[in-house]
């Protein structure tokens, strides 16, 4: 028998470590033989933290909302007397389980992210090993060029190209970053992979220096997430252990090295080349393209920077196959995405589904509607520089051209819920100050724009607005969009001009009736 605490950082401050603690004394108080007590990360349904697994012969019985008092009942109980408390069971059958298609959370929330055996009992670096052993840089970079694997930071950009650029960049070395500095509101998809599953991580980096011809990677991680750094440091150094990262991996004759990097928590330092100037030490300020990071980037070398999600999903390609790919979500964007729910949703959490899957089935369907069941208003999506997806929308397949097309973003994966109390001026106005606080201050009309569009909005929720500055906002906004330097700035108004197109009512409402 095994007991299985939900320790990412979810579970910890919904107080697992309290839950740990009272297992082990519980066992010892009950005299029970044979039981080992371990650590998970995020089971992705982060509603019901703090969870306990127990695991008899593969059969896992998930408790939630824990409590010292239910975890001792439930270890005297189950294990005790061999009675399950079906009540107090999470149902792995419910639509929040069997409705997703988990490819890079698939060991989040099922093995201990510290022990490398667990993550290699489940496949874990067999995509690395058959790539050194039966393709050459260039078929693995094919294979995922056929497989349409798409950045999943935001931009969707093809990855499978952007291996090809720099690998076909003739200096001698290269470098491949991982870009960790998850700073969207709301978004915590990349935490949960670094605390539930690293060396899914590290297998994806590795297999990607190949591709390229890199022989040292940088994860550039947000020095916010002490737990993800922690996990990441011990899993470096298991892999490093067992020669599956450093000198001469497998015996292939591939050598590469993994540092970590801290962001101080500057949202522009997930702009490429912001991050880029970051690890050399410099001030992360984007800097003007070209060069493109693919031909001159760290130290003006090749680099590629992908995201965590986007590395995480290659070792699985590589196993399988692009056509097994190919046959998840849809022509355009295969595969799957993992957002995270937050807001007034009952099952906040992250998810993983098929791209395509609409926004209505991951909020109603799979997370099971808004909380105390209140009216659905809007989805904000891709965090401050993403836009809402009114009720209207709720059906449209998810993917990187039809948010588009609604005039928001896929982003990273950050999905907040609204329900009909919350004030979409209020929702614009966070958004605004958020990248106005956020801007670098390089370019005049990310800088002073944002401040002035600041400026009217809290003029129209204070009730002291007028009908003409809607068309000041909108003009304001276009303006910043066309004439700021980094996606930061070009895309700061998206949440303000998308919550005018689709709620310009509510706009008007505090505007003629003053409040
Ligand atoms: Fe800096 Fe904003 Fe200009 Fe980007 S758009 S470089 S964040 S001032």
């Amino acid at each position: 028998d095994r007991i299985i605490i939900g320790m990412g950082t979810c579970g910890i401050a919904a107080g697992a470590e309290e839950i740990l603690k009272t297992a082990q004394k519980e066992i010892k108080k009950l005299n029970l033989k044979d039981i080992e007590i371990s650590i998970t990360g995020c089971l992705g349904i982060c509603a019901e933290e703090p969870i306990m697994e127990i695991r008899t012969n593969n059969e896992r019985y998930i408790y939630g909302n824990l409590n010292p008092e239910k975890t001792r009942e439930i270890l005297k109980t189950h294990l005790g007397e061999r009675n399950i408390i079906n009540r107090w069971l999470i149902d792995q059958n419910s639509d929040f389980f069997s409705k997703q298609k988990r490819i890079v959370l698939k060991n989040c929330g099922n093995i201990n992210p510290e022990n490398i055996e667990e993550a290699i009992a489940n496949h874990g670096y067999l995509g690395l090993a058959k790539a050194l052993k039966s393709f050459s840089p260039n078929e693995v970079i094919e294979i995922i060029k056929n497989a349409k694997l798409r950045g999943r930071g935001g931009a969707g950009f093809s990855t499978g190209l952007k291996w090809e650029l720099a690998a076909n960049n003739s200096t001698q070395e290269k470098y491949l970053i991982c870009n960790a500095d998850e700073g969207d509101p709301g978004a915590f998809m990349d935490r949960s992979i670094l605390e539930g599953d690293p060396h899914r991580l590290l297998e994806g980096m590795a297999l990607a220096a190949y591709a390229i011809g890199a022989s040292r990677g940088y994860i550039y991680c947000r020095a916010e997430y002490p737990l993800a750094i922690k996990r990441l440091k011990k899993a470096i150094k298991s892999a490093e252990g067992m020669g599956l990262l450093g000198e001469n991996i497998l015996d292939s004759g591939f050598d590469f090295r993994v540092n970590i990097r801290l962001g101080a928590g500057a949202f522009v330092c997930g702009e490429e080349t912001a991050l880029i100037a970051s690890i050399e030490g410099k001030r992360g300020e984007p800097r003007s393209k070209p060069p493109f990071p693919s031909e001159s980037g760290l130290f003006e070398k090749a680099t590629v920077i992908n995201n965590v999600e986007t590395l995480a999903n290659v070792p699985e390609i590589i196993r399988k196959g692009s056509e097994w790919f190919k046959k998840i979500g849809t022509e355009a964007s295969p595969g799957t995405k993992v957002f995270a729910l937050a807001g007034k949703i009952k099952k906040n959490g992250l998810v993983e589904v098929p791209m395509g899957t609409t926004p209505g089935e991951i909020i109603f369907d799979i997370c099971g509607g808004l909380e105390n069941d209140a009216e659905f208003k809007a989805a904000q999506t891709g965090g401050p520089s993403g836009g809402c997806i009114p009720i209207e929308h709720l059906n449209v397949p998810i993917d990187y051209d039809s948010l588009k097309e609604l005039g928001t973003i896929m982003g990273s994966g950050g999905l907040i819920v609204m329900d009909t109390q919350t004030c979409m001026v209020d929702l614009a106005k966070y958004f605004i100050d958020f990248c106005k606080d956020e801007s670098c201050g390089q370019c005049t009309s990310c800088r002073i724009g944002t401040t002035r569009m600041l400026e009217v909005l809290e003029k129209i929720s204070e009730g002291r607005g007028e009908k003409q500055d809607l068309d000041l906002l909108i003009e304001m906004g276009e303006v910043v969009k066309d004439s700021s330097f980094c996606g930061l700035g070009q895309s700061a108004p998206n949440p303000v001009l998308s919550t005018i197109r689709y709620f310009k009512d509510e706009y008007l409402d505090h505007i003629e009736n003053k409040h």
